[in-house]
């Protein structure tokens, strides 16, 4: 407010623009003119007010023009505004004022302000506000208010000085109300706090590529599990980093073109799923990728779990009969292509019923997952063992040679189930009845093998249970004579059953007796004589042909030193080894015990194998024959032409001697086919520097064919038929050509 001086003498008339507030609060320009009314001292004044808005034309209408803008923007302003005098005292409020502080116009107006909205605490901070306002400086700051109904806002104040004819006449401030800013800050803080959390700590990671996939940004906890640290890729391009994962590179270069993509990768152990989303400009072109890269180990533990759980009994553990559905006909498939067989066993237990009824379903589960167990160690590893349901169990056996390998099998099971479970202290006796069936003899799809090894099943069962039986009724009396001749093998072993035979071999040239070979044959009960062929297949399934080897060798060398010591002349001295000896890591160690233990010179010694034998481990063979070599034992190749040749492997195969397999000798000179073979198989034994015995010789026109063919050897009933060594010392005494 304006202070004007009135001096008695002054002339009426006088007039000082002022600033006035109305009723309503708003400023009005005027014009004051004070007049004495007396002449003396005490006479009173005349107040004269004219409001500007009257005085002349276009400049008048412009400032009311004016003053109705100020007046609709303090109006409708969305802050609160108020004009004070140098007092503080409340010229003039705006509407937002009253509302956001909860007071009526009329309670305003001449208050003081700091009384009315400032708290007590922060009136002296409010006094030095009011006096920086009208110092003429700008000020704005951030503090507390109070509501009429007592409750305290948060308010940003800007308030100022209305300058007047070069005075500071009074100030005003502008309230904001900070609740709803504070309010969205508090927010955003409690977003930003909750993305650090997910990104620090879910198991993920988010990453930006720039448009040639150089790494801008990354950040994640999964980052720290896949043991990268941001270092390593920030500045790196991706194409660079990750080389070796080429559905990576894909991915990157098709979110590249704008398209998302997707990959599941393996890193280190874990599993990672990456999803790749272009970034795109404003005309939609890809700008660079954004990624999101989830640890999904664990959902994929889960999903295979869910899997397992899918295809397993859970209570063995075991496939469940949709796997071995699965397993029996991709089995059957496989058989098919190769020409092989397969085998199914099923059985059950013998009397389970009864253990669950009187024990209990707890013992019943136990022993059921005693005998998974058990089936399981009877098997070979690559065989299925599987559950179909309650005592019910089936095995799959692939790649067997004759049924008497799925017999071999089932001789197993039975012997590990033939045994007592014991269920804490209680044995609970046991034993299954197996039913075999076989591909392709037996049924061609696994609906037909199952069906037919229950049918033998149940014909194991009625014949007297705890053994097996074949579906095909002829091979039931084979299960039968596979079991006796098991016994009957062991028993040989046992009581000195097994016997040799002695072949001898000669030379072609002269006719020189060049040596023998030990074929060996097993005594029956009954004295019969049973040949090889019948009973060394079983003895490989069973693992008896490892024993049974150990003798012949001891046998052999044990007899070329008692007709040494007779007086014949020395002869090379042939055995042999079937596959499963072969591969037996002992088995060069016994043999040369067995020469040693009879004084007998590894030159005489001669090991026949088979070309088949030399696969699936070609090197392994060379090691073994080289360890044989070692010993100065000479190696020939038996059966010649039957098995699967490979001129590869018969060049680094360390032999002296193939032997023509009779099939082949059996055509010649008669058939031209069989002629051109034994030509060739010469033709490449002279090659490889290795001497030929043919085998099988039965005719002289043979003899005379292989002669004119520089054949070294030959051997076969035209010569000699195996003889007990008793009887091979006279058969040479006869011979005219003794060596
Ligand atoms: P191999 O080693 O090829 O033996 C030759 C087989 O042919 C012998 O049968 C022999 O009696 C027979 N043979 C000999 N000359 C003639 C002939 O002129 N005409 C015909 N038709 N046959 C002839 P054997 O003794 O029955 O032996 C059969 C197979 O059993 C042997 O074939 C050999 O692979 C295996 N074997 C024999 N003894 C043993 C052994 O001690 N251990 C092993 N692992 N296998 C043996
Ligand atoms: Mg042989
Ligand atoms: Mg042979």
């Amino acid at each position: 407010m304006r202070e004007i001086k009135v001096r008695r003498n002054d002339g009426t008339g006088t007039e000082w623009p002022v600033n006035l507030i109305g009723a309503e609060g708003m400023p009005i320009r005027a014009h004051v003119a004070i007049s004495a009314l007396g002449a003396t001292g005490a006479s009173p004044y005349a107040l004269r007010v004219r409001e500007m808005a009257a005085a002349n034309a276009p400049e008048a209408a412009a400032s009311a023009m004016d003053q109705s803008y100020l007046r609709a923007l303090f109006e409708h302003a969305p802050e609160a505004i108020v004009v004070l005098d140098r007092a503080s005292r409340i010229l003039a409020a705006n509407p937002r004022f009253l509302t956001l502080f909860g007071y009526a116009r009329t309670e305003v107006l001449g208050a003081d302000i700091d009384a009315l909205i400032v708290p007590e605490s922060l009136r002296a901070e409010a006094l030095g506000l009011n006096r920086t306002a009208l110092t003429g400086m700008d000020a704005e700051h951030q503090t507390l208010r109070r509501r009429k109904d007592g409750s305290v806002l948060p308010v940003s104040i800007l308030a100022a000085p209305i300058v007047h004819d070069g005075q500071n006449v009074a100030f005003y401030s502008i309230y904001r109300d900070l609740g709803p800013l504070q309010d969205i800050v508090a927010r955003l803080e409690q977003t930003q706090a909750r993305l650090d959390v997910v990104v620090s700590q879910a198991p993920i990671a988010l990453f930006i590529l720039d448009e040639h996939a150089t790494f801008n940004f990354c950040a994640g906890k999964a980052l720290e599990t896949a043991g990268l640290a941001a270092t390593q890729l920030l500045g790196h391009c991706a194409y660079d980093l990750f080389k070796v994962y080429p559905d990576i590179l894909t991915a990157v270069g098709q979110a590249l073109r704008g398209e998302r993509a997707a990959t599941v990768t393996a890193f280190r152990g874990l599993t990672y799923e990456i999803q790749y989303s272009p970034v795109l400009d404003v005309s939609g072109r890809s700008i660079g990728v954004f990624g999101l890269v989830r640890d999904v180990t664990e959902t994929q533990l889960a999903r295979q779990q869910l899997e397992f759980m899918a295809h397993h009994d859970l209570l063995t553990r075991l496939p469940n009969r949709s796997l071995f559905g699965d397993r029996l006909q991709e089995a059957l498939l496989r058989a098919k292509r190769r020409g092989t067989r397969v085998a199914l066993l099923f059985f059950d237990l013998d009397g389970f019923k009864q253990v669950n009824d009187t024990l209990g379903h707890a013992t019943g589960d136990r022993l059921l997952q005693w005998v998974a167990r058990q089936a399981r160690s009877a098997v070979r590893d690559m065989d299925t063992v599987a559950r179909l349901g309650g005592d019910e169990f089936a095995v799959l056996v692939e790649d067997i040679d004759t049924p008497v390998g799925a017999a071999a099998v089932a001789q197993r099971l039975l012997e590990s189930l033939d045994q007592p479970y014991v269920d804490g202290e209680r044995p609970i006796p046991t034993s299954a009845s197996i039913g075999i069936s076989l591909y392709p003899t037996d049924g061609l799809d696994p609906d037909g093998l199952l069906k037919a090894a229950d049918l033998a099943m149940y014909r194991a069962k009625s014949c007297g249970r705890n053994r097996y039986e074949f579906f095909a009724s002829d091979l039931g009396t084979t299960a039968a004579t596979i079991f006796t001749k098991t016994a009957w093998m062991r028993q040989a072993l046992e009581h000195d059953g097994f016997v040799l035979h002695y072949q001898p071999t000669v030379r072609l040239q002269d006719g020189g007796v060049t040596g023998v070979e030990a074929l060996i044959r097993l005594r029956q009960p009954d004295g019969q004589l049973m040949p090889p062929l019948e009973f060394i297949a079983l003895a490989e399934e069973t693992g008896l042909i490892v024993p049974i080897g150990r003798w012949v060798a001891h046998e052999a060398c044990r007899q070329w030193q008692a007709w040494r010591a007779a007086g014949l002349p020395d002869l090379r001295m042939a055995i042999n080894l079937s596959a499963r000896e072969f591969h037996d890591a002992t088995c060069v160690r016994a043999i040369g015990e067995a020469l040693q233990a009879h004084g007998m010179p590894g030159d005489q010694f001669m090991v026949e194998i088979t070309e088949s034998m030399m696969f699936p481990d070609p090197a392994r063979a060379r090691t073994l024959l080289e360890e044989l070599r070692g010993l100065h034992i000479a190696v020939a190749i038996d059966d010649f032409g039957t098995g699967y040749s490979s001129l590869a492997h018969l060049r680094d195969v360390p032999a002296d001697f193939i032997k023509i397999d009779q099939s082949f000798v059996a055509g010649i000179p008669a058939d031209e086919k069989t002629c051109g073979i034994v030509r060739t198989i010469m033709a490449m034994a002279r090659g490889l520097n290795l001497q030929v015995i043919a085998e099988g010789v039965e005719t002289d026109a043979q003899q005379q064919y292989l002669r004119e063919l520089e054949c070294d050897e030959v051997q076969g009933f035209l010569l000699g038929h195996p003889l007990p060594a008793a009887e091979f010392a006279p058969w040479l005494d006869r011979r005219p050509e003794r060596r």
